[in-house]
């Protein structure tokens, strides 16, 4: 997995390739999450689906994905 910086934040973040492959930029820590249809986030999973569900705070859930790095992109 490559890590690098974005660079409008300055964030680490990584590139996971879509099942289209596109290279997503995503926040490089993955989290644990659960799917949940209508969820109330987006989830990469490593595999390169994009799913709808929500960040775990521990635990393993459905397994650990990443968070698409345009929902938490911020300037300084
Ligand atoms: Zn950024």
């Amino acid at each position: 997995m490559i890590v690098r910086n974005c660079n409008r934040c300055g964030a680490a973040i990584t590139f996971v390739r879509t099942k289209k492959g596109k290279a997503m930029p995503c926040d490089a820590q993955a989290m644990p999450y659960r799917v949940a249809p209508g969820g109330p986030v987006n989830i990469m999973k490593p595999d390169g689906e994009l799913v709808r569900g929500y960040w775990l705070e521990s635990g393993t859930g459905d397994g650990v994905g990443y968070r698409p790095h345009w929902a938490s992109c911020r300037t300084p």
